[in-house]
């Protein structure tokens, strides 16, 4: 049987209801101060929060003046017009000009993490949810949980028998070995997304790292620990900075159900970020 980690257990404990209940203890009535701002009615004025069964309390981040760094952000999206602020124009990459979000991929979420260093000195973090253009890694840029050549070298390998598998099962007519390919590529798959699990390494302000399945026992939904949160609170818990606030805007032509819009601010998501930010957060006050 699977060891189960603490974490789980608390959750075990306490069951799933109870857990999100607690987990929304701390949610605050939006701040008048934030009235006319684009913060949705409804979404709390924190940036992001998590209950932490370490603690048995819920651990968050306000917007505070990250809000700000977001504005100042967005007058350089409309400068520039691109990502890659570190270069040159005429050494831009095109696959990363901010056009890009406007078109068929749509829009994606930015976040912005202020940070002080051990001398007390403000730090401030950028960050893209998951990929860019399908690039991880961009200068400047808070980088992924994972590690990149991992991921390539992992799915490179993969991906290149579910294609092998794909152009068999293609050439075969209904029958038993048609079904058994099909089960092994499915097979396949199931494990190449496990294996990337694997390379996510959740870590907190205590030192204390985690697999990402320990936050997920019913199953690890897809982009979990892809979103600016998280990268965010990885980035600077490697860097030994200290979080101070966080913000989170979208940037682009807006999602299909229409729940992210351009420039407005949205509170960490709460099916793949929530469960992760109690543990992420724990550390940063004491
Ligand atoms: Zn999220
Ligand atoms: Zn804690």
């Amino acid at each position: 049987m699977k060891s189960m980690t603490k974490m789980a257990i608390a959750i075990e404990e306490i069951g799933w209801n109870e857990y999100e209940t607690q987990c929304k203890i701390s949610v605050r009535k939006p701040n008048m101060s934030y009235k006319g701002s684009c913060m949705n009615f409804g979404i709390p004025e924190y940036a992001c929060a998590g209950y932490c069964p370490l603690c048995r309390k819920t651990h968050f981040l306000e917007q505070g003046d990250a809000r700000q760094h977001c504005f100042g952000l967005m007058k350089t999206f409309e400068q520039k017009g691109r990502i890659d602020f570190h270069v040159s124009d005429d050494l831009a990459d095109s696959r990363l000009s901010l056009d890009y979000l406007f078109g068929e991929a749509r829009g994606q979420m930015f976040g912005v993490l202020e940070c002080k260093d051990s001398a007390g000195e403000i730090t401030v973090l950028k960050a893209f949810s998951g990929q860019y253009n399908g690039i991880w890694e961009v200068e400047g840029w808070a980088p992924p949980f994972l590690d990149v050549e991992c991921f390539d070298s992992l799915v490179f390998d993969v991906d290149r028998q579910i294609k092998e598998l794909g152009n068999r099962i293609a050439g075969l007519t209904e029958g038993k070995e048609r079904l058994r390919l099909a089960d092994q590529r499915k097979k396949l798959s199931q494990r190449l997304m496990k294996e990337i699990h694997a390379l996510y390494h959740v870590r907190n302000f205590r030192s204390e790292v985690k697999p990402l399945s320990d936050f997920f026992p019913n199953g690890i939904p897809t982009g979990a620990g892809d979103c600016c949160a998280p990268k965010l609170l990885n980035d600077a818990a490697k860097r030994s900075l200290i979080p101070v606030s966080l913000a989170e805007f979208y940037w682009g032509r807006p999602n299909r159900s229409g729940t992210r819009q351009h420039r407005n601010f949205y509170a960490a998501c709460a099916e793949k970020c929530r469960p992760i930010l109690g543990f992420m957060l724990c550390g940063v006050t004491s």
